[in-house]
């Protein structure tokens, strides 16, 4: 049961072969076996779950019912889902339960799909290891030594080991192309202002955006249908139709330009995933498609300018965690300052203080001109880039990452060093596009490589017909990591 596509899931449900409650129990069974090597989930609530199965299970009955009804889907722990603890990774979170459903959960629930558990994230989905988290490191399934990425490292860790269906993850600098990448999985962030950000706890706000992580681009398609359209509540959500993602899978490639940019094959790839790589854009040709070379030239500037817009988004955004509307707050103070310190001492992170304090300097009185204000102009260019290019073809192909997963520990003292390895993901989430991560091969030490999947504004619906393709032709996205067969 755990390796079914949602399409074979869905299908064995509507054929009575199975009930959610089944389904559910399987898979809450799979997490518990699994909890203590891969730390993949915050909270898990079985009661919660089996009822909201067993509700499925009276809509199957009834005929009918949406695709998705029954199927047990993981959440990233910072959307908001009533009832449920939501902790976004920190401590300052550490005892919310939300009051109310983001708009992707309730979503899932008018599909009459059910909320398997809350994934572990890095703390207010800053980083990439998924080492920031409080509640401790995730492991990557294929290798319990190196990290999954991140930050939507648990939802990328739970579909890898096949112990959830799917996830939904978002995207503010790669948080779901970079573990989608490192565990040999499919994910897909969307343009910005496809999904609403409603009900999801805030990190960048002019940047994140939610997508899903799954085994497969269909997969992917018959998520995002569920979780695309417009909501008045998120003033950047786009009022525009929705395509025909399910239906619009099979158009094949021919035909199709696919550009590759010259400075994505520089020293900062290593070789052993430059190599997958090229092999599978090589394979895109023999099926039809064309390859031509596009120039990003303003690529290397991005993750400077990311690292200053996202933590002055930040720093604004984490100002509401004052210990007095919600969150923790510090046992024992002063006054009202002693009060908001030291609960924010306590309660953040290491990494969430940095952006707090680069973010807050940035946006001060003098620095603002020679930071914020350059970054966002920089932004601008990034985005002018990829106009360039999208008139010579219809999508970009590349790295997701410039290195396959590596060792927990390896790079959590060199944040910079961190940072930078964002390079092919973050330029995408500045001018806003859609971005994939699909499997194609493996580097060193068997570890995964992902091939990243650019496409213009709104074409989330060509993106994944390019992807399912690919997965038409090859395995890559059927292997899955052997301890958890
Ligand atoms: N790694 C990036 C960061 O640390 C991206 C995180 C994300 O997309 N949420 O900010």
């Amino acid at each position: 049961m755990h390796n079914a596509t949602l399409t074979e899931l869905s299908r064995r449900l509507h054929a009575k072969e199975v009930s959610s409650v089944e389904v559910a129990g399987y898979f809450l069974e799979r997490i518990r076996a699994a909890s203590t090597q891969l730390n993949a989930f915050i909270t898990v609530d079985e009661e919660k779950t089996l009822a909201q199965a067993r509700v499925a299970d009276a809509r199957i009955a009834q005929g009918g019912a949406h695709r998705l009804a029954g199927i047990p889907i993981a959440h990233k722990d910072l959307f908001c889902a009533k009832g449920w603890r939501t902790t976004c990774g920190s401590k300052i979170l550490e005892n919310f339960v939300a009051p109310y459903d983001a708009h992707v959960i309730e979503r899932f629930n008018a599909a009459g799909a059910v909320i398997l558990g809350k994934t572990n994230m890095d703390e207010f989905a800053m980083g990439s290891s998924n080492e920031n988290s409080y509640f401790g490191p995730v492991k990557n399934p294929w290798d319990t030594r190196a990290v999954p990425g991140g930050s939507s490292g648990g939802s990328a860790a739970a579909v890898a080991s096949r112990i959830a269906p799917a996830a939904t993850g978002t995207d503010t600098g790669g948080s779901i192309r970079q573990p989608a990448s490192f565990t040999g999985v499919s994910g897909l962030r969307p343009t910005y202002g496809r999904v609403s950000r409603y009900g999801m706890v805030a990190f960048a706000s002019s940047l994140d955006q939610a997508g899903a992580l799954a085994k497969s681009a269909e997969d992917l398609a018959m998520m995002l249908d569920v979780m695309a359209g417009f909501d008045a509540r998120d003033s950047t959500c786009m009022e525009r139709p929705k395509d025909d993602y399910v239906g619009g899978l099979a158009r094949g490639v021919k035909g199709l330009r696919i550009g590759v940019p010259r400075e994505y094959f520089s020293k900062d790839l290593a070789r052993d995933v430059g190599e997958p790589i090229l092999a599978a854009i090589d394979a895109y040709r023999r099926q039809g498609a064309a390859v031509v070379e596009v120039s990003l030239p303003n690529q290397h500037l991005s993750v400077p300018a990311y690292y200053v817009l996202a933590p002055a988004e930040a720093s604004s955004n984490l100002a509401r965690y004052d210990g007095v509307r919600y969150g923790h707050r510090a046992a024992e103070y002063g006054d009202l300052l002693d009060m908001y310190c030291k609960t924010r001492a306590q309660g953040f992170g290491a990494e969430a203080k940095r952006r707090i304090l680069i973010g807050t300097y940035v946006l001060s009185h003098g620095y603002y001109d020679a930071y914020y204000l350059k970054a966002q102009q920089i932004r601008r260019l990034i985005a002018r880039d990829f106009s360039e290019a999208f008139k010579a073809c219809d999508v970009i192909m590349g790295p997701a990452a410039p290195c396959v997963a590596y060792d927990i520990g390896a790079k959590i003292t060199d944040c910079v060093q961190m940072y930078l390895d964002d390079l092919y993901t973050i330029p995408i989430n500045l001018a806003g596009l859609p971005g994939m991560s699909i499997p194609c091969g493996f580097g060193d030490r068997a570890r995964p490589v992902g091939l990243q999947i650019v496409g213009n504004y709104w074409s989330e619906a060509l993106m994944l017909s390019v992807a399912h393709a690919y997965q038409q032709a090859t395995d890559w996205h059927t292997r899955m990591p052997a301890a958890f067969a």
